[in-house]
């Protein structure tokens, strides 16, 4: 087994009151896979993917990689975060050997930053500065910096969920590609519905208030996807049907919220 979530509980204490965010997630995901988290703002996805990365620590349970339990962030996962937090005042090169410098000589990490550059299409742009760049150039960079590190499990919180439309799914075929040329394991939170069908191997559908896992479903649809064929909208409106209490239960709670204040 790869990666283990076993039994992870998380609680928030703010001044004495306890906010159960997630309750008994058990997951295990094999070497290669690209799994998507799924659910409704608030349910706790990107808690437990800060979980995975180290940055946060269940209240109970273990979450382990290769049979490592995870304490803190290693070199074995690399973080996308939805805004790329580049250095601006470094090129987009300088950016993505940034990780590197400990590791190897100054040319040997222009060499690994140049081959992800090119990876992600970004090989003209590498004495550029990061705001010459558009946004979904940018989350490019970001992607080439996780994955200059060679970590084990890329994980990816909403990366593209701050970029307009045509470029969010000009970045989903060059994501595809990259995860079937590097065959890294991926675990990617989204809320998109249609994102996580189009890119992955499995969709974890978490409910809320607590977060749960609902459903694990396995996506056995032919890549690449189009969100148009009818296998993929027969899976949209399922999963649709799933979320759909989990909504009403965040807008209702947020309703009485507004009327008690
Ligand atoms: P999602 O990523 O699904 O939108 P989050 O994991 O960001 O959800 O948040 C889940 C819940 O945990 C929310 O109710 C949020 O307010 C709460 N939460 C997240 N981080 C903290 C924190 N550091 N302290 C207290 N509560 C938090």
């Amino acid at each position: 087994m790869f990666l283990t979530i076993n039994q992870v509980n998380k609680q928030y204490e703010n001044q004495g009151i306890v906010n159960q965010v997630l309750s008994d997630i058990n997951v295990t995901i094999n070497e290669g896979e690209f799994v998507s988290i799924l659910g409704p703002s608030g349910c706790g996805k990107s808690t437990l993917l800060s979980m995975v990365a180290g940055l946060n620590k269940p209240t109970s349970g273990e979450i382990s990689l290769q049979g490592n339990p995870i304490k803190k962030p290693g070199k074995d996962r690399g973080m996308v975060f939805q805004q790329p937090a580049l250095f601006p005042w470094m090129s987009v090169e300088e950016n993505v050997m940034f990780p590197l410098r400990k590791e190897m000589s100054k040319s040997q990490a222009r060499e690994v930053a140049h081959g992800f550059l090119k990876m992600v299409q970004l090989s003209n742009y590498t004495k550029h500065s990061p705001h010459e760049l558009s946004g979904g150039m940018q989350q490019r960079v970001a992607i080439a910096r996780a994955l200059a590190m060679n970590p084990e499990v890329l994980l990816m919180d909403e990366p593209f969920g701050a970029l307009d439309e045509q470029t969010r799914s000009r970045l989903h075929v060059e994501l595809e590609k990259i995860w079937l040329e590097t065959k890294k394991t991926i675990l990617f939170v989204t809320h998109s519905i249609q994102e996580s069908i189009k890119l992955s191997d499995r969709i974890l559908v978490m409910g809320t208030r607590p977060g749960v896992i609902l459903e694990d479903i396995k996506v056995d649809l032919p890549r690449p996807r189009s969100n148009s064929r009818e296998q993929a909208i027969e899976l949209e409106k399922r999963i649709l049907g799933l979320l759909e209490k989990e909504i009403e239960k965040v807008v209702k709670e947020e309703l009485e919220y507004a009327s008690s204040n």
